[in-house]
């Protein structure tokens, strides 16, 4: 039986054969059998003494000696047991002396008894050593080997004993050694069973043992594997999420403080593209593994949150040391060199960008750390990327009310909470007004005004902005366009509309609608941080051409990506940040705009100068050859209910073109 035991147990760990099986049933049964034969032992002798009543009772001449006998050999054998055990003897030597103490046992009451004159009851009396021969092998729980050996040993001393000092007939003696012989044969097969037994009861239970170790090792594995990140090896966010309660409920139940931050490889979707994937995977496996070992190093955990976002969760007590791990990371990342010469912004080795929040009083979500850390990393590509902004609550920008404009946004065209406003650019050469730009306007529904600067990032990150800014252009189709009051209107357009497929098929149904020509209907494209040059963009905006509509680069000079956009992309009109012309007040700004419009002039495309404030701004606009003016000077955004009471004026102007009065401070 224990054979197939013993082959389900090697089956299971191939590398035990069951030699090595009992070598480890030897070790593992070590203490186990010393205990036992301790036992063992001192109830032996406690019961070896007692018998010195029976001696009194049958062979009382020779009690004297009997009893000396036993009380030597007992004492001597439970004295050389604790020796043994005190110095740690092996079991199979314990037992070895514990066999050699009950044989001795036996040996000297033999030596003892025989000396009795009462002949007839020690003949009788001697059977009983047939109790030392079962005891070897029953009552300890000896090896077999040495079990046999003491019990044939008993067996030997017995039959001597017989032969010398048994004064009995043969028939007597005969009958008395068979008894013995069987005794021995009997109670040694018992013992080799019971050995065996107990080698299959160890097998079993280190079948048992091993089947649970191996259930826990998968169960450990499995865990492992649904909280882990196949590709970096780091958590995953599941388990980024479930660490990130753990730590709210400290925070909540303990006020143990936590930051977290956001970590987000620059330009990584254009190393994706320029390298290929599987070099954007070794990147990203790269920068994990630095990022790992910078956030253990001050006791934090890190997780990847997605794409090429990380997320690192750090007890701290105040911003300080999260600026610490957070500049870390920065640094860290930017030592190890790793190429990437397609960023545009001049930098060519893959650096990150860092938003860091932290647990306060106030916070009373942990959503809203990430929300605040998601913040931070905004502002933190808005900086420039390659850098760290840690959440300041302190901030009136970072006031947050963005979930409010986002629930706004979204009932915002049916409840006429948006509007447009219209601002006059003018020819300054002409002194016609050639167009109106469309600004939108927001007003929460208390009525208080929302800046755009506020909802349109919000309108973008939600997605409000298509619906919005469909409305936009349907709406100036309709009220400025079909009506002719002005000849071109320019409408804003994040990248995101345009990256939305079915733009261009808007824009040209709508143009058909109000029976309008293309080529009054504008498109101011920023070139702002967010944007990076999308196909679809790219193509989105050559089907806008085709249908004859404008395409204006607005803001330029502020984003990174302006060059690459002017080479990419033919514009009718580049509008030149209003930056640039409130810089002009030293030499230095003076050059830097005759620089670039000088660089609009070469590349051959029309130049709009916006946030002319003032006259000497339009002085010095005319001076250098700009005619295209727009600004608070030339007349600021009015509804359209305005431009419609100015419109006589408007025709009167056309027929004047000297008049300067156009719009001027009306819109
Ligand atoms: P922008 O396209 O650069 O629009 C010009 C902004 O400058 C407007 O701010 C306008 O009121 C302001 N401005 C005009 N003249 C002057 C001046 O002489 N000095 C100064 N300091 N500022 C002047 P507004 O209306 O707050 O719009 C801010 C931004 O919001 C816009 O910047 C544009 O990027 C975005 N935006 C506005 N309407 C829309 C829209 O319908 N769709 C989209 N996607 N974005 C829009
Ligand atoms: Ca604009
Ligand atoms: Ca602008």
């Amino acid at each position: 039986m224990h054979v197939l035991a013993e082959t389900a147990v090697a089956t299971m760990r191939p590398s035990l054969s069951p030699e090595q099986l009992r070598c480890l049933y030897k070790q593992k049964s070590e203490s186990g059998r010393k205990r036992a034969t301790r036992n063992g032992l001192w109830i032996a002798v406690a019961f070896y003494l007692a018998y010195s009543f029976t001696d009194y009772l049958f062979i009382s001449d020779v009690v004297q000696y009997t009893i000396a006998g036993r009380l030597a050999v007992g004492v001597g054998s439970l004295c050389i047991l604790e020796l043994l055990l005190y110095r740690n003897a092996k079991a199979d030597t314990v037992d070895m002396a514990a066999a050699v103490s009950v044989l001795a046992a036996y040996l000297v009451w033999l030596l003892t008894a025989q000396m009795t004159t009462i002949k007839d009851a020690f003949s009788y009396y001697m059977v009983f050593g047939a109790i030392f021969m079962m005891s070897v092998n029953l009552f300890f729980s000896f090896r077999f080997p040495v079990a046999l050996a003491a019990s044939a040993t008993n067996m030997l001393i017995f039959i001597v004993a017989l032969y010398l000092f048994a004064p009995m007939l043969l028939l007597h003696k005969l009958i008395l050694g068979a008894f013995c012989i069987s005794c021995f044969i009997f109670t040694s097969y018992v013992n080799l069973q019971l050995n065996r037994e107990r080698y299959k009861v160890f097998l079993n239970a280190l079948e048992a043992s091993l089947q649970q170790a191996a259930a826990d090792e998968r169960g450990k594995a499995l865990l492992q594997l649904s909280n882990t990140d196949s590709l970096t090896g780091l958590e995953n966010r599941r388990a980024i999420d479930q660490r990130l309660r753990d730590y709210w409920e400290r925070w909540q139940d303990h006020r143990v403080p936590f930051a977290v931050l956001l970590i987000d490889v620059d330009y990584f979707k254009h190393y994706n593209d320029y390298y290929g994937h599987q070099e954007g995977d070794r990147c990203l496996v790269a920068v994990s593994h630095l990022l790992q070992s910078v956030a253990s190093s001050f006791g934090s955990i890190i997780g990847r949150y997605g794409g090429e976002e990380f997320i690192v969760i750090a007890p701290m007590q105040d911003s300080e040391s999260a600026t610490e791990l957070a500049e870390a990371m920065c640094v860290g990342v930017r030592a190890l060199v790793w190429p990437h010469e397609h960023r545009r912004d001049g930098t060519s080795v893959i650096t990150v960008s860092v938003g860091v929040s932290y647990t306060r009083e106030q916070t009373k979500q942990v959503d809203k750390v990430i929300h605040e850390a998601d913040r931070a990393l905004y502002a933190a590509k808005a900086t420039g990327r390659d850098t760290l902004v840690v959440f300041d609550p302190e901030d009136p920008q970072s006031n947050d009310d963005s979930e409010d404009i986002a629930a706004t946004l979204k009932i915002a065209l049916e409840h006429g909470l948006v509007s447009l406003v219209y601002q006059p650019i003018r020819n300054v050469q002409t002194g016609k007004t050639d167009a109106v730009e469309a600004l939108m306007r927001l007003a929460m529904l208390d009525g208080t005004p929302v800046s755009p600067g506020k909802f349109i990032p919000v309108a973008e990150r939600t997605g409000s902005i298509i619906e919005l800014g469909r409305w936009a252009i349907r709406t100036v189709c309709r009220d400025l366009l079909a009506t002719d009051l002005v000849q071109v209107v320019s409408v804003n357009v994040s990248p995101i509309e345009l990256k939305v497929p079915g733009f261009a098929g808007y824009v040209a149904a709508t143009l058909a609608e109000f029976d309008v020509t293309g080529a009054r209907l504008a498109f101011e494209i920023t070139e702002g941080v967010e944007l990076e040059i999308d196909k679809d963009v790219v193509r989105c905006i050559s089907d806008l051409r085709k249908l004859g509509a404008q395409v204006w680069l607005d803001d330029f000079g502020t984003g990174f990506a302006g060059l690459s956009w002017l080479r990419l992309i033919e514009f009718d009109t580049v509008k030149i940040d209003r930056s640039f012309l409130h810089d002009c007040n030293t030499e230095r700004g003076k050059r830097m705009l005759l620089d670039i419009i000088t660089l609009l002039r070469n590349r051959g495309v029309k130049i709009l100068v916006e946030g002319v404030e003032t006259i000497e701004h339009q002085r010095l606009m005319q001076q250098y050859g700009i005619s295209q003016l727009q600004g608070y000077y030339i007349g600021r955004p009015a509804p359209a209910s305005q431009l419609e009471a100015d419109n006589v004026l408007r025709f009167s102007t056309i027929r004047n073109p000297d008049s300067r009065r156009l719009f001027r401070n009306g819109l």
